[in-house]
């Protein structure tokens, strides 16, 4: 589904006194590519605009361009509120539904009167935005803010810092360019943010070639815990509170890991399953391979949502019980069931 309503957001842009850009929590690499360079471009329209995140986000993310210009909304509520009331405008990107910003700054976001934009590459999204751009065909909402910049015919206005920024989003939210929302326009972006000045080879390098030896031994060990349920074409991967701590996990660490587990030969869904540091709840991504569905999934039985081939939702028990629930669940889709 794409739906593009941006009449007159160019006036709001050039009259408003603030514009608040936001991603969802826990941010990845396409939330945070997104945002800023969404808020690099606004500024080069001398636009007073401001990046918000929820929380934190991982190391390998921190060198990109604007970095210390984003607000850690869980580090800094009170000035990060007071962002978010005087703002004009609020764009939220690469979440669809005000709910992904968690509880505190949802309830701030649905108590203001004052336009929403939205930029998203989601399904359902959410009807709470004034002007959109939603496509959930798309490889990720660092190339849908090169397709919003290029429809206000502004690609001239994007310098190296937007072009690292649109660069690393879409080379993590695409998996180095191999998953199937990857398409020939995808990689003409792509070709266009390099002769912007994306420095392509280093933000590989810098992405890719940072890992610790602590997250290393860490997905040895989830490889070793890897289990398969060839009868429904499924792998799953699980990590207790207990193994991150005697890895000194560090945020972000276990991103990639359920690849793995999809990557085996004949596997069709794949998920794993992470006890969460501090609180009773167990973070669950799920992957799949062709047509099975992992955002209804998620939808269904997790809480959650995503993409049909990556989706992450939640189960508030314990990881036994939640393991025990999703081995039961796949028996419910014929489609996982080998002939
Ligand atoms: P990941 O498994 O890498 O955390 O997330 C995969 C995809 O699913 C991402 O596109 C992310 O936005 C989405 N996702 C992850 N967790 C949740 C969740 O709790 N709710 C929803 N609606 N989407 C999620
Ligand atoms: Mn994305």
């Amino acid at each position: 589904m794409k739906k593009i309503e941006l009449t007159g957001l160019n006036r709001v842009l050039s009259n408003a006194r603030k514009v608040v850009i936001l991603g969802h929590k826990n941010p990845d690499g396409d939330a945070i590519g997104s945002t800023m360079g969404l808020n690099f471009h606004l500024k080069k329209k001398n636009i007073n605009s401001h990046v918000i995140m929820p929380n934190d986000y991982p190391d390998f993310l921190k060198w990109l361009p604007g970095n210390d210009q984003v607000m850690i909304f869980e580090r800094n509520k009170s000035e990060c509120t007071d962002l978010l009331k005087e703002a004009d405008l609020i764009f939220t990107l690469d979440f669809n539904d005000l709910s992904r910003v968690g509880d505190d700054m949802a309830k701030i976001l649905e108590n203001l009167d004052i336009d929403f934009g939205l930029i998203d590459h989601h399904r359902q999204p959410g009807d709470y935005a004034t002007y959109q751009m939603t496509d959930d065909q798309k490889s990720s909402t660092s190339e849908m803010v090169y397709d919003f910049i290029d429809y206000f015919e502004e690609t001239d206005l994007i310098d190296e810092a937007i072009a690292t920024n649109l660069y690393a989003g879409i080379l993590t939210d695409t998996g180095s360019f191999k998953y199937a929302s990857t398409t020939a326009h995808t990689h003409r972006i792509i070709a266009q943010l390099i002769d912007h000045g994306a420095p392509n080879n280093l933000i590989h390098k810098n992405i890719f070639d940072v890992n610790s030896l602590n997250k290393l031994k860490l997905l040895g060990l989830a490889l070793t815990q890897l289990k398969t349920v060839p009868k429904h074409k499924v792998a799953y991967i699980y990590l207790t509170r207990k193994n991150l701590e005697d890895h000194q996990f560090k945020k972000g660490d276990t991103e990639g890991f359920v690849n793995y587990a999809l990557s085996i030969k004949n596997v069709e869904l794949a998920a794993i399953f992470i006890e969460d540091l501090y609180l009773d709840y167990i973070k669950i991504s799920l992957r799949s391979k062709n047509d099975f569905d992992v955002n209804i999934l998620a939808r269904e039985s997790f809480n959650g949502g995503g993409h049909k081939n990556a989706a992450g939702g939640r189960f508030d028990q314990s990881l036994k019980e939640c393991i025990d629930f999703f081995k039961n669940t796949i028996t419910q889709y014929p489609e996982l069931k080998c002939a």
